[in-house]
């Protein structure tokens, strides 16, 4: 038996272990504590962001972020459909119903002339969204400055989702960092990961402050427990933001090992007919989190489903890309503008393995696996038109 070869798995350096050690040698083993405040500074630093709040995971950052823009009971918050349940959950869990939006082809992320259609409509109907959350989805950044342009027109907080993103590039920044508030994960299967983590960013220092009250209960300044408000426990833990601040060392280099898979797989598996790779935008650089690519059935002479079985069987783990969420049972009392793009992206995406750590070996088994489909698929065909 094969070992399995897996999607995406967390990978360390060589410094978190010494932040972690480091942690436990001072005892500051709590959600507070030097880690947490210097993870907090050298992601700013990294990213352009004008300050951060570390937090328990991207869900806490995303819910928190709505909470700080006022999102509640009633209102309609806009946002991508082709993306994970995270996204939108917390939209829920303030009461509030999201509308989603379809995706562009470019860059599988929100379209922006999508989005500016559906926000004159509501204009003219009065009955606009209290906020939109865009996705930057699989490393690669949406088309950032129409959807901001956009959003700044009808005034409302544009929240980004970076979650996938954090080390891609639009125009030379880092998505994350344009609208009201970004947010980033540290999830297992990140590009660089704490176990479990987030990080909520903003060029607004009060909010990133008001932020880190409500991720610790909202605790007002009093020596008793005095609270004014419903607060969260969602602070990040001390060793956990070690664990961060070694990966974000390493990050570079996570990025330029997901880009070479992604070269390696389009080298050996693009000329395949019907296969085509997910295209890079020309605003910026992707990290190619994970690679992801479509197959036309009819050209390819399988479809996903079965490529993807196939693999399993040859213990390699791959994934159809995102079911788009307005398809989510959870969420089908949920309008949809658009949907067709997302649609077709689900039916016929499949993300391959892209961990930074797959050997040369690993891509070559997944490179000989999806080959053995195609060339199986021919011969079959050309054995029953011989018939
Ligand atoms: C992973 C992910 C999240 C959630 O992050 P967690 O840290 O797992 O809570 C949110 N949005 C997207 C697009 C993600 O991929």
């Amino acid at each position: 038996m094969s070992k399995p070869i897996l999607l995406s798995t967390p990978h360390m350096g060589d410094r978190e272990l010494e932040f972690v050690k480091e942690a436990f040698d001072t005892n500051w083993i709590a959600p507070v504590g030097p880690h947490v405040d210097a993870f907090e500074q050298e992601f700013c630093q990294f990213t352009g962001a004008g300050y951060a709040a570390a937090v328990s995971s991207g869900t806490a950052a995303i819910h928190l972020a709505l909470r700080l823009i006022g999102v509640e009971s009633g209102d309609e918050v806009f946002c991508s459909t082709l993306t994970f349940a995270a996204t939108a959950n917390p939209i829920v869990y303030q009461g509030a119903k999201p509308v989603f939006i379809d995706s562009d082809r470019t860059s599988w992320n929100m379209n922006p002339d999508l989005l500016l259609e559906a926000l004159e409509h509501r204009a003219r109907i009065g009955k606009l969204p209290k906020a939109v959350v865009l996705v930057h989805l699989y490393g690669q950044s949406a088309d950032i400055d129409p959807i901001l342009k956009a959003c700044d027109r009808y005034e409302i907080p544009l929240i980004e989702d970076a979650a996938e993103s954090l080390g891609a590039t639009y125009k030379e920044r880092h998505p994350g960092t344009f609208g009201k508030i970004g947010i980033y994960s540290f999830n297992g299967n990140k590009i660089i990961t704490t176990s479990g983590g987030g990080m909520l960013v903003s060029d607004d220092s009060y909010l990133v402050k008001k932020a880190r009250f409500l991720a610790t209960q909202a605790r007002d300044p009093a020596p008793h427990y005095q609270h004014s408000e419903i607060g969260y426990n969602y602070r990040l833990s001390n060793v956990l933001a070690g664990i961060g601040r070694g990966q974000l060392q390493v990050l570079s280099d996570r990025v330029a090992a997901r880009r070479r898979n992604f070269e390696i797989y389009q080298q050996a598996l693009a000329h395949l007919p019907g296969i085509a790779f997910m295209p890079e935008a020309s605003f910026g650089s992707a990290t190619r989190w994970l690679t992801c690519l479509t197959i036309d059935p009819h050209r390819f002479g399988a479809n996903r489903e079965q490529i993807r079985l196939a693999l399993v069987e040859r213990q390699i783990e791959t994934r159809p890309v995102w079911k788009p969420l307005h398809l989510q049972p959870a969420f089908a009392d949920c309008e949809c503008i658009g949907g067709s793009v997302a649609e077709n992206l689900f039916a016929h995406g499949l993300c391959l393995p892209s961990g930074s750590n797959l050997t040369t070996e690993d891509l070559e088994r997944v490179i000989g696996a999806i080959s053995a489909v195609y060339y199986n698929t021919q011969k079959s065909l050309s054995s029953l038109f011989s018939v």
